[in-house]
């Protein structure tokens, strides 16, 4: 395994974000917990909503006292088609669960639960691709707490690969979810939720005035092949079908019949632990060649993204299943509004007509409806930002993230001790 590295944070210069309950828990949890050791696992340092999160909550548990690692898996390529698969799976794809898949993946995470030096107090494993590392961490790491962290929603698992997931959950103490209702079909072992939360620091999320650099070639929107000065739609994921960048393209030509000139973008990163999306770029370049409205971007730097979801007039995320989206809070957060499906942890961060609207994932003209009508409204597109901004400042900031993740291992400490 790859140790990630990540750059130094210190939680002071959250303060502006921090509430006084949260700083009494960061307070009260880091100081009894001051000699953990922690490591976070999860197959890629970069793209996607996991590796997101890390690259903030492994410096901030550092500078609380939480001695923490963050653990990127060695894999190669096939091992990513058994897992894209098995996350289509447990998304609710009907496919095939093969014994060569079943051997590649165990195959490959034993060999990076035997590649695991270091000891630890808690290993927290995230998502499907890490957790069949537990078995043998398990017998290799006895006095180590294993926690599994599903960033997925399993609510419409196909059942072969739901069985899977179970037969693994053996050795895990704790397992989280990003919503309750995604645990219910696994029983018989502890639970928690945690909601994920955006990082207001970083490059992607800051005011553009206040980027170190003080703006670069990225954050020109001037530089980008849309015009800046008319209506912007703009979807921000990784070329995935659950993302559904067609439905998005489908939605984004109706409304074009009622709001001429209107533009898109899909800008979309190919994470490695991610093979789906070169092809399904591929698809969607095709279908959407001959318009020069649609502009595909991909791999932008962070400060481009954080551009783009500020000039955009609405963000999209017309996902058909989802785990929780940070996209959503990144958009709300630049006061950027947002229409989106009602799916997955989308619902906890938009309030249906007060901060975005909430559509059906197959409706594609309730889709079309929605942004056309805020395309002709400022004021409304103005209220929805503002009232979204102040949700993601209560609710999905990296602060609150810190605080539950110690309260976590606060409780995992103390049930530990009771048992022993
Ligand atoms: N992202 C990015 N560049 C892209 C596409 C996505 O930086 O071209 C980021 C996006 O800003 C967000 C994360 O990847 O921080 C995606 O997280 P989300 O929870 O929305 O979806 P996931 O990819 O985890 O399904």
């Amino acid at each position: 395994m790859q140790r990630a590295s990540t750059e130094d944070r210190s939680l002071e210069d959250y303060e502006p974000y921090i509430d006084g309950q949260q700083r009494r828990a960061i307070r009260q949890h880091a100081d009894s917990l001051s000699d953990l050791r922690v490591a976070h696992v999860n197959s890629t340092a970069s793209g996607g909503g996991v590796a997101e999160i890390l690259r903030t909550l492994v410096p901030l548990s550092n500078d609380v006292g939480i001695d923490t690692d963050w653990l990127v898996m060695d894999a190669p390529a096939e091992f990513f088609d058994v897992t894209k698969a098995v996350h289509n799976g447990l998304q609710g794809d009907e496919i095939e669960f093969t014994d060569a898949m079943r051997d590649t993946y165990r195959r490959v995470t034993e060999e990076n639960a035997a590649g695991l030096d270091g000891s630890y107090d808690v290993i927290v494993l995230h998502d499907p691709q890490s957790l069949g590392m537990a078995a043998t961490l398990a017998t290799q790491l006895p006095e180590t707490t294993l926690v599994w962290r599903c960033h997925i929603d399993l609510t419409a698992a196909n059942s072969a690969f739901l069985a899977f997931v179970r037969s693994n959950l053996d050795p895990i103490d704790r397992v989280i979810f990003s919503r309750a209702a995604y645990g219910r079909e696994i029983t018989g072992i502890e639970k928690d939720v945690v909601h994920p939360a955006i990082d207001p620091l970083t490059r992607k999320n800051r005011p553009l005035s206040a980027l170190s650099d003080g703006g670069t070639e990225a954050t020109d929107l001037e530089a980008y092949p849309f015009d800046p000065d008319r209506p912007l739609l703009v979807q921000v994921s990784r070329f995935d079908p659950w993302k559904d960048p067609l439905g998005v393209v489908e939605a984004y030509r109706t409304v074009q019949q009622s709001v001429p000139g209107v533009q898109l973008v899909l800008a979309g990163a190919m994470p490695d632990d991610d093979p789906e999306g070169i092809e399904i770029y591929r698809e969607v370049a095709t279908e959407t060649a001959d318009d020069p409205d649609i502009h595909l971007l991909t791999d932008l730097p962070d400060a481009g993204i954080n551009a783009i979801q500020r000039g955009a007039d609405i963000v999209l995320q017309k996902s058909l299943r989802e785990g929780f989206a940070l996209t959503v809070s990144e958009a709300l957060w630049k006061e950027t509004p947002v229409v989106a499906t009602d799916v997955g942890g989308i619902p906890l961060q938009i309030e249906d007509g007060a901060n975005g609207y909430l559509v059906d994932p197959s409706d594609l003209t309730a889709a079309a409806d929605r942004l056309a009508l805020l395309l002709e409204n400022d004021e409304r597109r103005r209220q929805f930002g503002e009232r979204g901004r102040e949700m993601v400042r209560e609710r999905f900031l990296t602060p609150r993230l810190v605080s539950d993740y110690l309260r976590l291992f606060s409780d995992l400490g103390a049930e530990f001790t009771r048992r022993g």
